[in-house]
């Protein structure tokens, strides 16, 4: 018996969650139930963030989290509850299976059956944004090792117990060679490790533009959290099912799952909604907790109505589909169906060990971190770096040097083009010269000069080389 957490959400939220509740426990799901309340009436109780203190406590101490989609109400101030619980529960995998159920429902990818693996904590996502001056705003990308071996290592142990042939990584690190650079690398080291399972690269551009086209060749994809945020979304539609895709998220302690649509208020309480999508992160859930028999008599019996031609409002089709329901009468469909299997949909079989454990993040032993440089950015309204330049004549230091201006990123000086458009913010390299070392102290002076010359600078980035290796890029055009 597992203990799980159930929010029943708002909107069409209490219907499918009845109807999917209903329907895993008939086909013998061993769960017992706490109930919490969170979204639209806990938001205007005057809780910004939608869930009661209390709340968290249970939903720490069962550690499964079964969610029906919630309504963030409008004007300002709320914050998601799905961004909060991601975060806050370490929720570091984000898995979508989206398939097409062809020719039951239609779709323009009758052979599509991928899984999206998408990284869920890190990336620009990490919400730390800045106005640096008139006319820059900066969001930080952040990505970290431990970030990059937990999804990767999560996406190849999902191929391996769910007999998937081929784990595909979507990255730009032909422009972002530290950050996606980083992701790709680990991906290249880990999959040495499932030699069984075959692995590629694509850029995420064109990788993009292939699976929305062939989505056919490909497996399980792993991403970092932005790509995967709008790949996961383009995928469920293209397969047709938007309303009928669940996804889990799934943390080192905690899980979470969920259908991804919202709470279709207009549909509410009227005995519509398809509760499919919900029952789909229920599935996901009853493999999670090792409940792998259930959730495949769940799944079988599932694919069988849909294959059957019951269908709720949203799939059905004149010509294709035998009868209309709603959410109830589905429910009881699949149900009637549990332990049969279909026909011409591919029937699903779990193996026992589908629940994945996967080893702790162990962090390395600290590389050799070494101070090589300083890019001092700063706000200034003019509009030739030769001038820039010739002030920083006197905040240079004796051991340092000027070695470059960049504006957003392209090479200004030396030697910069004219024609290159210049907004207010620059970057300013700084060097040892050849014989000197730099310390953290040579910083303090180099902000030291620039407030005494009057230059508005707005932030520092150190340059390091780690283990001798460069820990930084160089200039576009440099
Ligand atoms: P939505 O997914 O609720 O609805 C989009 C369309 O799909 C509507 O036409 C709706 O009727 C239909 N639809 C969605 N689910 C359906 C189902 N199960 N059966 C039949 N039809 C279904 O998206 P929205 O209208 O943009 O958002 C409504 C609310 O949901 C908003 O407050 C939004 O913030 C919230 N939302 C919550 C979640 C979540 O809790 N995970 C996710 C997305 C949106």
């Amino acid at each position: 018996m597992t203990r799980i957490t159930v929010a029943k959400g708002d909107g069409i939220g209490p219907e499918i969650m009845d109807a999917t509740l209903e329907i895993i426990k008939a086909a013998g799901a061993q769960i017992e139930i706490d109930e919490i309340e969170v979204g639209e009436k806990v938001y205007l109780s005057g809780n910004s963030s939608g869930i009661a203190a209390e709340s968290w406590d249970i939903i720490r101490r069962n550690k499964i989290f079964l969610k029906a989609p919630i309504t963030t109400p409008q004007g300002g101030g709320y914050k998601s509850l799905n961004v909060t619980t991601r975060k806050f529960l370490g929720l570091y995998s984000n898995v979508r299976p989206c398939m097409s159920l062809h020719p039951f429902v239609e779709t323009k990818h009758p052979k599509m059956d991928i899984v999206i693996i998408r990284e869920n904590e890190e990336d620009l996502y990490a919400g730390i944004e800045h106005q640096q001056t008139d006319e820059v705003v900066q969001c930080l990308k952040l990505i970290s090792r431990p970030g990059c071996e937990k999804i990767v290592r999560y996406a190849f142990e999902y191929a391996k117990v769910y007999g998937r042939k081929k784990v595909t990584c979507f990255t730009k690190d032909n422009i972002m060679k530290q950050t996606d650079g980083l992701f790709h690398q680990v991906f290249d080291e880990i999959a040495l490790e499932y030699p069984e399972i075959e692995n590629e690269h694509w850029i995420i551009d064109i990788g993009a533009a292939k699976m929305a086209d062939t989505p056919e060749i490909f497996d399980v994809i792993v991403t970092l959290n932005l790509y995967g945020d709008v790949l996961s979304d383009i995928a469920a539609q293209i397969a047709g099912s938007v309303g009928l895709a669940g996804s889990a998220n799934i943390g080192e302690e905690c899980a979470m799952f969920e259908a991804i649509h919202g709470s279709a208020p207009r549909r509410a309480g009227q005995n519509l909604a398809n509760p499919s999508g919900l029952l789909e992160g229920a599935v996901m859930m009853l493999n999670h907790i090792g409940q792998t028999e259930v959730a495949e008599k769940v799944q079988n019996a599932w694919l069988k109505t849909i294959e059957d031609g019951i269908h709720t409002y949203d799939i059905f089709k004149e010509g294709v589909s035998k009868q209309k329901v709603g959410t109830k009468e589905f429910a009881q469909a699949v149900i009637a169906n549990l332990g049969s299997n279909p026909s011409i949909l591919k029937q699903v079989s779990f193996a026992k060990d589908v629940a994945l454990t996967l080893p702790k993040y162990v962090k390395k032993p600290a590389a050799n971190k070494q101070l090589v440089g300083v890019d001092l950015f700063m706000h200034w309204n003019g509009t030739n770096p030769n001038e820039i330049a010739k002030q920083l004549e006197n905040v240079t230091l004796e051991n340092t040097n000027l070695t470059m201006i960049t504006n957003r990123g392209i090479k200004v000086w030396p030697e910069g083009f004219e024609e290159t458009f210049c907004t207010d913010h620059w970057r300013c390299r700084f060097k040892p010269n050849s014989e000197s070392k730099m310390d953290k102290g040579d910083i303090i002076a180099l902000l030291f000069n620039a407030a005494k010359a009057n230059v508005d600078v707005i932030k520092t980035e150190n340059l390091y080389e780690f283990d001798g290796k460069s820990g930084y890029s160089l200039g576009q055009g440099q």
